[in-house]
């Protein structure tokens, strides 16, 4: 029994990495069945385990920063803790003069498709405060971020695993200090500014583990710059997860600027901020711990990032054909109360205009959004005018048209 088991297992390995050998293709739904939630939560309670991930505290994050950069090590990522220092007086943490502690790993291409590089990154800081604002000693930050830095360690994982090969470097990112005002994030985002480096696209996760109901939904915050990107971010989740994507109208989304993706906005690189759609009740204080996350929901967020990664990074040893999707209309939020975001995808580039109906086929409003180009866009309308009730929401573009429906409350 044994000795036949023997042979099975090594003939099946010979057979496999023969395979590989031959064929370095892997389908994209292979990749997505090898995340797993028990990693993810793993990684969330080693970072609860350091106790306390407040930057300001003695001797700061470097113990954090060098376990995260251990771990991508360990998957072949070579990676560094970059270190800055920052000197101020800190509205809650007073004076400080001190060392910042990021982590930055970098998986090479295999061959080089342009100059730009895709970046994923997540804040490994912490902070808790009690009711009267004071700073409290234990920061398990177990969703405040411990849930993104294990997104972005899944994903160096999984790159591990399969040995994926891009045609994009995949810089792999964590940042000190983001709960003190972006620090890790500004001093990286304006270093590659200097450079002059190019980045496709920056995903940022910050919070995306707390999920206490079945409504799976994700909040896509977006920047001016890269209306496409978030367009193509909601596209992804709704072919590749189960959680429904959210994106906020113009007058939602001031949280944009509040996390680490809006350093990058700031210097003029493209990114997309994804957040748990219902937020943390422990957000900031020592109930942030790792019990309360939704590890299931979690690892659909990693879902969403490793379908971004692959695009974006041009995996060359990852079928994606199937990746294109039909084309489709989706309305953000529905029902509605003011504004609503409209996501399309076009297939060739197009005139477009936006028919809005009442259920008698009268037209209540009509907006035209011009020359689109080939791609994913969204387009912003205001119903704020409308009665109450239930509309027809109706895209016209060259290659015809499509029609959501729309509840205005
Ligand atoms: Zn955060």
């Amino acid at each position: 029994m044994k000795k036949i088991l023997a042979f099975f297992l090594t003939f099946s390995l010979s057979l496999t990495l023969q395979l590989h050998a031959q064929c370095p293709t892997v389908d994209i739904e292979t990749l997505m069945a090898d995340i797993n939630a028990d990693s993810l939560r793993q990684t969330v309670l080693d970072l609860q385990n350091f106790g306390n991930r407040y930057a300001l505290r003695e001797g700061g994050n470097q113990n954090v920063a060098e376990y995260v950069a251990g771990r991508l090590n360990a998957y072949g990522i070579p990676a560094i803790v970059d270190t800055f220092h920052e000197s101020g007086n800190h509205w809650i943490g007073g004076p400080y003069d001190q060392l910042f502690y990021n982590v930055k790993g970098i998986l090479a291409p295999s061959a080089q498709a342009d100059d730009s590089l895709v970046l994923i990154g997540a804040h490994l800081d912490a902070i808790a405060m009690d009711p009267g604002m004071n700073l409290l000693s234990y920061t398990p930050g177990a969703d405040d971020n411990a849930s993104g830095v294990a997104v972005m360690l899944e994903m160096a994982r999984i790159c591990h695993l399969h040995g994926l090969q891009f045609s994009r470097p995949v810089h792999f990112m964590a940042y000190d200090g983001e709960e003190l005002g972006l620090f890790g994030s500004v001093h990286d985002a304006w270093v590659r500014q200097d450079a002059g480096e190019k980045i496709a696209v920056m995903l940022n996760n910050d919070m995306v583990s707390y999920q206490p109901t079945d409504d799976w939904r994700l909040t896509l915050h977006w920047y001016s710059n890269a209306l496409d990107i978030v367009a193509r971010a909601a596209e992804i989740c709704t072919q590749y997860t189960d959680i429904e994507p959210y994106i906020p109208s113009s007058n939602a989304n001031d949280d944009a600027q509040r996390s680490d993706s809006y350093a990058y906005y700031q210097q003029g690189f493209r990114a997309v901020f994804a957040i748990e759609n219902i937020f943390s009740t422990s957000y900031h204080t020592d109930h942030d711990v790792a019990d309360s996350n939704n590890y299931d929901y979690l690892a659909h967020v990693a879902k969403y990032n490793l379908a971004m990664l692959l695009e974006y990074a041009n995996a060359a040893t990852v079928s994606v054909n199937n990746i294109v999707v039909a084309p489709q209309l989706h309305a953000y939020p529905n029902p509605v109360s003011d504004r609503m975001m409209l996501q399309y995808q076009l297939a060739e580039s197009s005139n477009v205009e936006v028919f809005v109906t009442d259920l008698t086929g009268r037209t209540m409003l009509h907006q035209t959004e011009g020359s689109q180009s080939a791609g994913s866009h969204f387009a912003e309308v205001d119903l704020a005018q409308l009665p109450a009730g239930m509309y027809l929401c109706r895209l016209h573009t060259a290659a015809g048209s499509a029609t959501v429906k729309v509840v205005k409350q």
